[in-house]
């Protein structure tokens, strides 16, 4: 087969006729789908070990010059940013600068779409283009919450197995941060110091220590010196838009020009992948998939497969792909694909102005995207009324857009005064926490709808707990408390939770464990039923605690998975 490589400039739009896969000669040691967290993670470790690996993803190639509006001001664009009214408007994430690069669920819509905010990013790298980069570890309670905390169900395996991955993954990704030695969020491997504190943090964080609130310093996949070749931020603050000079990671700019420079590595573009395709034995054989540049679909074969195409699409492709020998789905007897869906419980926001902080002298403190501190779970040693816990991200400083100024809640020439007033001295909170594993949380597959190469779509069952409401009043209450210790004015704000999967952490539908009737996935996310077929996002996941960094996590247990996998096709069990 004639290897083809997309090249970075190769935009959707793009009619130049793409190679065929020929189906008789390309025969791969490993097919992966998905180039995001968990599917490049899993085609690095692959190719590391000399297989033949071929990496298909839905969506382009992204050219971060071009792609990523990171250094263009809101004046630049026809809508301030803010995007064509009735476009988009109202649906998360989405906004002027990044409407090209998401998929916008009123053009590709599913059902439940108001209960269930599904975050689609089509494109090499996927959501870790435009992710937060909070890189927090988590720690041995958080892999045995039954039997260490009394609640919801333990993984099969312990915070010990996955050290050394994790370890593995900070060095790949690069983080910084600092050795906090704090319970249960164990210190990572940093590449460099953690960001400076804006004017405000430093104030949160002496702040809230006098009412027994914890303030860390962000633990952050941004880089504070050069690493890996790769330059330090230059702390334009706009990392949500994408990154144009590769100082956050992203697996497009991190591991997928490692990746192209091996000649065991075969990247594929626009390839939709619709299902795992079996053998007479219900092995998988490779998988099918539509490409969208010549709307024609394919099949490729290969002796293993590993799926990582985010948490709902594994699980989609799964039920998308029944056979004689897997009627309910693939790897699917158990019946289980699809429920115990996650996603952290996350409150709206809340904010207020700090008197101390009005008026003061304008200053360059955008820093890094994102908050540089962050509020960890410190509710183990309360009584609390809810299971679980969560932590609170909070954001301050001079950013761009009037909404660092308190918001618009007046006209004219009394809004540009406050608007020169609060500018910087703002500070706004959201809570962030572990949502318990429900079986009554699930997707299915939508007989009557398909996407728009032609997939059935899935849809969602889903709703907000007592456990969800209750963990947010808490939250609630520790944010005013928070806000009143650093004298905040706190504006009028309405308590909610926000619909699943809001928080773009969802996890759980294929969950890992011992036993082939109560999981799908074994303690390598190997299929029980499918020895050769993986599944490397956060499928696997057994809960979602309240830390933040599901990310790293993903990618240790993906590079665990993907050795385990190679190991056993070295002693020729696969
Ligand atoms: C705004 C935002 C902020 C976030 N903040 C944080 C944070 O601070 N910390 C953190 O840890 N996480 C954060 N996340 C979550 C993080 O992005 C995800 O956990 C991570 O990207 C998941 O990795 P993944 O490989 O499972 O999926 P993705 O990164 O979504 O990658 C999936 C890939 O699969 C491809 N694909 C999908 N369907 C198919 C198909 N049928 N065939 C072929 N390819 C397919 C997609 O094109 C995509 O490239 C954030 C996400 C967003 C959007
Ligand atoms: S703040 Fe730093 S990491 Fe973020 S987009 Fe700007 S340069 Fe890149």
């Amino acid at each position: 087969m004639k290897k083809w490589i997309a090249p970075r400039d190769q935009h959707v739009e793009c009619k130049k006729p793409v190679p065929y896969l020929d189906q008789k000669t390309a025969v791969f040691d490993a097919v992966v789908v998905g180039s995001g967290a968990g599917g490049a993670t899993a085609a690095y470790v692959l190719v590391n070990y000399g297989l033949k690996v071929l990496l298909l993803d839905a969506g382009r190639m992204l050219h971060p010059p071009k792609d990523f509006l990171t250094h263009t001001m809101p004046w630049e664009l026809p809508f301030r940013g803010q995007g064509k009214p009735g476009e988009y408007d109202g649906l998360w994430k989405i906004n002027e600068y990044t409407a090209h690069l998401y998929t916008n669920p009123r053009k590709e819509t599913y059902d439940s779409i108001d209960n269930f905010h599904w975050t689609r990013l089509r494109a090499v790298g996927g959501r870790t283009n435009t992710w937060g980069r909070c890189c927090f570890r988590h720690g041995p309670l958080d892999f045995k919450s039954k039997t260490r905390q009394g609640y919801a169900d333990d993984w099969p395996i312990d915070y010990e197995d996955i050290e050394p991955y994790y370890d593995k993954v900070e060095r790949l990704v690069g983080i910084v941060g600092n050795k906090d030695n704090y319970y249960n969020m164990p210190d990572g491997v940093y590449c460099g110091p953690p960001h400076r504190l804006r004017c405000g943090e430093v104030l949160l964080m002496e702040r809230a220590k006098k009412v027994g609130v914890p303030v860390l310093h962000e633990r952050t996949a941004v880089l504070s010196v050069p690493y890996d070749g790769r330059p330090a931020c230059h702390y334009c603050g706009e990392c949500g838009n994408g990154c144009d000079v590769r100082a956050r990671f992203s697996s497009l700019d991190v591991l997928i020009p490692k990746l192209l420079k091996q000649p065991n590595f075969t990247l594929r573009t626009n390839s939709a992948v619709y299902q795992v395709l079996t053998n007479d034995e219900g092995l998988a054989r490779g998988v099918s998939f539509y490409d969208s540049l010549s709307q024609q679909y394919n099949e490729v074969s290969a002796r293993t497969v590993v799926l990582a195409a985010s948490t709902v699409e594994s699980g989609r492709i799964l039920l998308n792909s029944k056979s004689r020998q897997h009627p309910n789905g693939l790897g699917n007897s158990s019946g289980l694909i699809g429920h115990y869906l996650m996603d952290t419980t996350k409150s709206g926001p809340v904010m207020g102005v700090m008197p101390l902080m009005r008026n003061r002298q304008r200053v360059d403190e955008d820093g890094a995207g994102g908050g540089h501190v962050t509020i960890p779970r410190f509710n183990y040693r309360r009584k609390n009324s809810y299971y679980g816990g969560y932590f609170l991200l909070g954001g301050t400083g001079f950013g761009r857009g009037i909404s660092s100024s308190g918001g618009a809640s007046t006209w004219g020439a009394a809004l540009k005064k406050q608007i020169r007033q609060d500018y910087g001295a703002t500070l706004s909170f959201r809570g962030y926490g572990e949502r318990l594993a429900d079986f009554n949380n699930y997707f299915e597959i939508d007989p009557s709808n398909k996407d728009r190469f032609g997939i059935p779509q899935v849809r969602f069952h889903v709703s907000t707990s007592d456990n969800d409401i209750k963990m947010m009043d808490d939250a609630y209450g520790w944010i005013e408390e928070v806000m009143r210790a650093c004298d905040a004015e706190i504006l009028p704000y309405k308590k909610r939770v926000e619909p699943m999967g809001d928080a773009t952490h969802e996890a759980g539908a294929c969950r890992m464990g011992t036993d082939a009737k109560t999981s799908v996935l074994n303690p390598f996310c190997q299929l029980h039923d499918v020895k050769n077929l993986f599944v490397t996002d956060a499928s696997c996941f057994v809960t979602s605690p309240g830390t933040h960094g599901i990310t790293t996590w993903i990618m240790a247990l993906s590079w665990r998975a993907s050795d385990h996998l190679a190991e056993q096709m070295k002693k020729g069990e696969l």
